[in-house]
């Protein structure tokens, strides 16, 4: 068989990490399966839908370097086929049209509220007589479409996450609307559970693989397979990404999308590895820290977890970290050259800005870290309270002031780290204190702090753009 999976967001909101999480395991099976990994947009909802969230959404995937093979299916284009098999279903007896009005479903609704049961329809048009459909007609009503669910049915699959599964028909709410109500020759706007097998067994999928939270429309997914005749595909549940406090991650816990991420400085490489590890486990003796690919060469089933995955923030810092660690200078400038511009800095000359990626490479997180980090190089900071300190010790200015004679007479603009050395001594020497009193005044200095990146690359970096003598001289 040919393994043929898809992703099928809905272009309501950008691309979430839930999603996104979605389409990696999609992704990692059909790579290791030489499968297919396909996409379907699912914009039926005409209000909620847009298309900047269907471009958000596939900038997203490619970002996170999840390619899909075939052009993406767009679901509101194939409303002829879901009506058609609406109608099919119509024709066998196993749909009908239920002409109750809201006003009667909700007096239902308040009348099994005050019985404690649980709300549910009570299939009460499942057999109406044709006099009965006619008077309805008559009055002009509009309807329904209901797909007849049977109580005593007994659904079952074997998920490849959890293991064999059964669900009754009594417990699916009673018989299931798949088409929006409409005038009564009509057919309304087809409904979720019922395109969604339409457009999965049209586009071939051999596995449907997505959040534990559809596992009930699986239920009913599988009913209108049967009733179609069409043949099921496998399923598997992964489970849902919680927050700290072990519920469902949501809007209300800060970022959710995958472009909230990356404008915190996440790479895709950290993201992509973060998200297949939230609720996949790596075989042993297998780094933590991984493509996709590699992880690619290993994925299945068996090593994702039924448990909910928590969201922890360490360990995408800690990848994150790894990621930006892992890349050489030219990549780490590709990516901070732009913020860096983005934060109104005008750059100096290509090797400069390579040497301050190098300096800062390796205390960087995230990469808004290295437009932090970077801010002291690009704009004079101001005196924090323990660099002013440091220069109020006895013999730090003059020992700054030495080293600013020395820098004058010398011209000084090249860099060399011995000849560093030795000018800090002979200002110490000068101005009688220990090495390490000029080294911590120059630092407080040239960055207004006392803590920082090694010294003697920093004042290097600024001495190429002739800033080292400005700072000086103010301190003086
Ligand atoms: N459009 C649905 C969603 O975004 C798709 C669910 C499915 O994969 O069937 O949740």
């Amino acid at each position: 068989m040919k393994v043929r999976v898809r992703l099928a967001p809905s272009p309501t909101g950008t691309l979430h990490i839930g999603t996104a999480r979605t389409a990696v395991f999609n992704w990692l099976f059909a790579r290791h399966q030489q499968g297919q990994f396909l996409i379907r947009i699912e914009d039926t909802d005409k209000e909620r839908s847009k298309p900047e969230f269907t471009a958000n959404i596939l900038e997203g995937l490619e970002w996170l370097g999840i390619n899909w093979d075939e052009e993406p299916v767009i679901q509101s284009q194939r409303v002829e086929s879901h009506r058609a098999a609406i109608q099919t279903l119509l024709d066998l007896g196993l749909a009908y049209r239920c002409y109750a009005s809201e006003t009667e479903l909700e007096a239902m609704r308040q009348e099994q509220k005050a019985k404690s049961q649980a709300p549910r329809y009570d299939n009460r048009h499942r057999h109406l007589s044709s006099e009965q459909a006619n008077a309805f007609n008559a009055e002009g009503r509009t309807a329904v479409v209901r797909f007849r669910i049977d109580d005593a049915a007994t659904i079952r699959w074997n998920d490849l996450v959890r293991g064999p599964m059964h669900w009754s028909g009594n417990d699916l709410g009673g018989d299931m609307v798949i088409a929006r109500r409409a005038p009564a020759d009509q057919i309304g706007d087809p409904l979720y559970n019922l395109v969604v097998v339409v457009d999965d067994a049209a586009m071939g999928i051999s596995h449907v693989i997505r959040g534990e939270d559809h596992i009930a429309n699986t239920a009913k997914q599988l009913l209108i397979y049967e009733a179609l005749g069409l043949p099921t595909p496998q399923f598997a549940h992964t489970p849902l990404i919680l927050n700290s406090e072990g519920r469902k991650l949501s809007k209300r816990d800060g970022v959710t999308s995958i472009s909230d991420f990356q404008t915190m400085g996440y790479t895709a490489e950290a993201m992509a590895n973060y998200m297949t590890l939230l609720g996949w486990s790596v075989p042993e003796g297998m780094n933590e820290r991984f493509t996709l690919n590699e992880a690619a060469t290993v994925f299945n089933f068996e090593r994702v977890n039924k448990a909910g995955a928590k969201f922890d923030w360490d360990k995408l810092n800690w990848l994150n970290s790894q990621v930006l660690h892992e890349w050489n200078k030219e990549q780490l400038l590709n990516a901070l050259g732009p913020l860096w511009a983005e934060a109104g800095w005008s750059l100096p000359e290509q090797n400069w800005c390579l040497d301050l990626t190098e300096l800062l490479g390796p205390s960087l997180t995230v990469l808004k870290d290295g437009v932090e980090q970077a801010r002291p190089f690009f704009e004079q900071p101001k005196l924090e309270a323990d660099g002013l300190e440091q220069l109020a010790i006895e013999g730090a200015k003059a020992s700054l002031g030495h080293l600013v004679d020395q820098l004058e007479k010398a011209a000084w603009d090249g860099f060399d780290k011995q000849q560093a050395q030795q000018l800090l001594t002979n200002a110490a020497q000068n101005a009688s204190v220990k090495k390490g009193v000029v080294m911590k005044s120059l630092r407080a200095a040239l960055l207004g702090r006392l803590q920082g990146p090694d010294l003697i690359t920093t004042w290097g970096l600024l001495a190429r753009i002739r800033e080292d003598l400005n700072r000086l001289r103010r301190c003086l």
